[in-house]
């Protein structure tokens, strides 16, 4: 286990956590101390995994388990979140739990161009994408405690034309709106608001994207460094925004993509 302890005491929620970009940031912030809920939609075996492998390795962590994009999601979510916690301090908690860092991770992509853009593809993008992000921060603002953090995960998507994948870049694009919203109304209470936009990063999203080692190939072509990112290169600015090292930083959108585009 890692020896930096920046985030001890401080407790975490991180969306899709079961896997792809979520785990690593979920793996990383307990590394640095916090006492992380795990949460996760349909990848539950998953979370139970990232779960025990914190443990394993010393650290502190719960799942929290809630369909996103449905309705009553938030309350679900912090339903769980509020279980984990008093069973993780032994009941110290009250009904509603602190919390100090909120990661939006959670995500669905796919959505396809404007010819195959449907109007329910198009609701399911924002409304797990955009809608309930709004609403996990609106649950989760009675517990936060001043000093606090928001992460949104968006993507290069809503920055570059991605013609694509239309109405997931135009989920994101209204994710990094919020974060500019809520930067100011939260400034007040030393809550920072970030936003952190990946670039190609290997995980199940893209899966298809890079079945060939050509496919492969020209994804990792457009990083400066000729890779495709990891998990790990996304947590670890998360890692940051969630510190207080970051203290001064926020509204902002942190392009995470190995220099995509430059
Ligand atoms: P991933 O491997 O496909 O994982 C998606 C995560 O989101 C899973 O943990 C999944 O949980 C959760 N999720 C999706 N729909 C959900 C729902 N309706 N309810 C609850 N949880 C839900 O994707 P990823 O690459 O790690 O993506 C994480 C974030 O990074 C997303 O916001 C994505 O848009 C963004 N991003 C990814 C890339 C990339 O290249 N990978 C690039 C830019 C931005 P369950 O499996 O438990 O349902």
């Amino acid at each position: 286990m890692d020896t930096n302890r920046a985030l001890t005491d401080k407790i975490a929620l991180v969306t899709g956590a079961g896997r792809g970009i979520g785990r690593g940031i979920a793996e990383r912030l307990a590394r640095d101390g916090a006492l992380v809920g795990v949460h996760y939609g349909k990848s539950e075996a998953a979370a139970l995994e990232v779960v025990a492998e914190i443990r394993e390795n010393g650290g502190r962590a719960f799942p929290v388990g809630a369909e996103l994009g449905v309705p009553g999601d938030a309350d679900a979510v912090f339903a769980a979140f509020d279980a984990g916690v008093r069973e993780q301090t032994q009941g110290a908690a009250g009904a509603a739990a602190p919390l100090d860092i909120l990661v939006n991770n959670a995500g669905v992509s796919g959505s396809g161009s404007l010819g195959q853009t449907d109007p329910e593809v198009f609701d399911r993008m924002i409304a797990v994408n955009a809608k309930a992000p709004l609403f996990l921060v609106q649950g989760a603002l009675p517990r936060m405690r001043d000093g606090g953090r928001v992460i949104n995960i968006s993507s290069l998507a809503s920055r570059h034309s991605f013609p694509e994948s239309v109405a997931y870049a135009m989920s994101k694009g209204a994710l990094d709106t919020l974060t500019l919203c809520l930067a100011k109304e939260l400034g007040g209470r030393g809550i920072t608001v970030n936003t952190v936009g990946p670039g190609f990063v290997e995980t199940d999203m893209n899966a298809r994207r890079r079945a060939t080692p050509e496919a492969r190939a020209a994804l990792a072509a457009a990083s400066v460094f000729d890779r495709i990112g990891k998990p790990s290169d996304v947590a670890d600015v998360v890692a940051f925004l969630a510190s207080d090292d970051s203290r001064w930083l926020t509204g902002q959108y942190l392009e995470v993509s190995g220099g995509s585009g430059l």
